[in-house]
């Protein structure tokens, strides 16, 4: 690992906090626009855990993020053909709405780890220092910051920008807002080799997103590159219901199959037949509409700033204020405090548009209307 002795001996001007797809494509896009900027991970490396999951990349947002940082061409290379796709199905599986992938560039779909991939291969040598955990910031004067890593190092900045995501350390410095349990947890199953292996559940997925939803729980799943179902058991639940179960899988297991009793076989396969261990995600979003008052030389993007209930739009939302923030930088030349001003009085009259669109999604996978409110979302759109 490099010393961020060596860091400061660079004097970044802007220093992330985050190698998330905010952080990364703001590195990008700042490092083309010549200026110096570090980002500090604290995953140890890229590879240190999975980068799990499909992402659909927005044509107005992720794309344009991707564009601008003259990357769209080298996405498209890697995107998953057939995962645009979509079917939802009722819980014996018996298909209620399905729509194919057209090949049209509107939302293609690609694996979080090479998004990941992309970004750092487009950055300079050594932007991103690995296994730097923030512990500690803290302002100085003249608009400065100094932030204390876990390993004892620190660096000091210009411009500090928090992309390190829902429990962000950067934020406290902002905003005394936390994120809230929303009520729903997401279960994560990967079942691999499915073709071979899981066959009937390869079947009823297809080639994109599958919705098996009923009111207040589903099993979601996209295939993935590499001969992979990846799921999510999504069940609305107190937190204590996970008391005795979240580091007992037999136990979970068995929570879950109760909960989904009478579904059909291929869909319970990610309950019953998991071939990694059950991951569980409990749903957290930071309140509606989230701000904070302005302060010189710091601010957020992506989920640190307005973390919501998944709807397919967190990646791109982080990827398009990672946009306009390089954008605002870029205009004001001479004035980053005004840069500044401007990107988040713009984002927070974005953001409340989104989550109420978030919580909108939301509702209509996981509330009482499921899955008839999906469906007249997906037949009327
Ligand atoms: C179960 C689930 C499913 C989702 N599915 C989708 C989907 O299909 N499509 C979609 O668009 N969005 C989805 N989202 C939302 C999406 O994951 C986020 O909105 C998106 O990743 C936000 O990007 P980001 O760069 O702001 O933060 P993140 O991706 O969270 O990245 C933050 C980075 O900061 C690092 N970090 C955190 N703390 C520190 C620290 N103290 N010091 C240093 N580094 C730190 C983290 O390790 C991480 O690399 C999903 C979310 C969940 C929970």
């Amino acid at each position: 690992m490099s010393s961020v002795k060596s860091v400061n001996k660079h004097h970044p001007q802007v220093v992330i906090i985050g190698a998330g797809p905010g952080g990364l494509t703001l590195a990008r896009l700042l490092s083309q626009q010549g200026m110096s900027c570090k980002v500090f991970e604290a995953e140890a490396s890229p590879q240190s855990r999975v980068q799990g999951g499909m992402l659909d990349i927005h044509q107005a947002t992720g794309q344009e993020a991707l564009k601008r940082a003259g990357l769209h061409q080298a996405f498209l290379d890697k995107v998953h053909a057939g995962g645009q796709a979509a079917r939802i199905v009722d819980s014996d599986g018996k298909v209620l709405f399905a729509e194919e992938d057209d090949g049209s560039e509107v939302r293609p779909e690609i694996k979080r780890g090479d998004l990941r991939q992309l970004l750092l291969d487009a950055l300079p040598t050594d932007t991103v220092q690995w296994g730097y955990k923030v512990e500690v910031v803290s302002r100085l004067e003249n608009n400065r910051h100094r932030v204390t890593f876990g390993n004892g190092d620190s660096v000091e900045c210009e411009l500090l920008v928090g992309a390190d995501g829902a429990w962000s350390k950067v934020r406290k410095l902002l905003s005394d807002a936390s994120p809230a349990y929303s009520g729903t947890m997401f279960i994560e199953s990967f079942l691999l080799n499915c073709e071979q292996a899981h066959a009937q559940t390869t079947v009823c997925v297809g080639s994109g997103a599958l919705y098996a939803l009923q009111p207040f729980k589903g099993i979601t799943a996209h295939r993935e590159p590499g001969n992979v179902l990846h799921g999510y058991i999504a069940i609305k639940k107190p937190l204590d219901w996970l008391e005795d179960k979240a580091d007992d899988q037999p136990q979970l297991q068995a929570a879950l199959l109760a909960e989904f009793d009478g579904w059909a076989e291929p869909l319970t396969a990610f309950i019953q037949h998991n071939d990694l261990p059950l991951v569980v995600r409990p749903i957290y979003a930071l309140p509606d509409n989230h701000q904070w008052q302005h302060q010189a030389g710091i601010t957020l993007l992506g989920d640190a700033a307005h973390l919501m209930v998944p709807s397919g739009e967190g990646v791109n939302l982080a990827m398009q204020d990672a946009m306009l923030l390089a954008t605002a930088i870029r205009q004001h030349p001479q004035a980053l405090d005004e840069a500044l001003r401007q990107y988040e009085s713009d984002m927070f009259v974005r953001n409340q548009v989104a989550y109420q669109d978030a919580e909108e999604i939301f509702r209509l996978c996981y509330g009482e209307s499921a899955p008839h409110g999906l469906l007249a979302f997906f037949t009327q759109s």
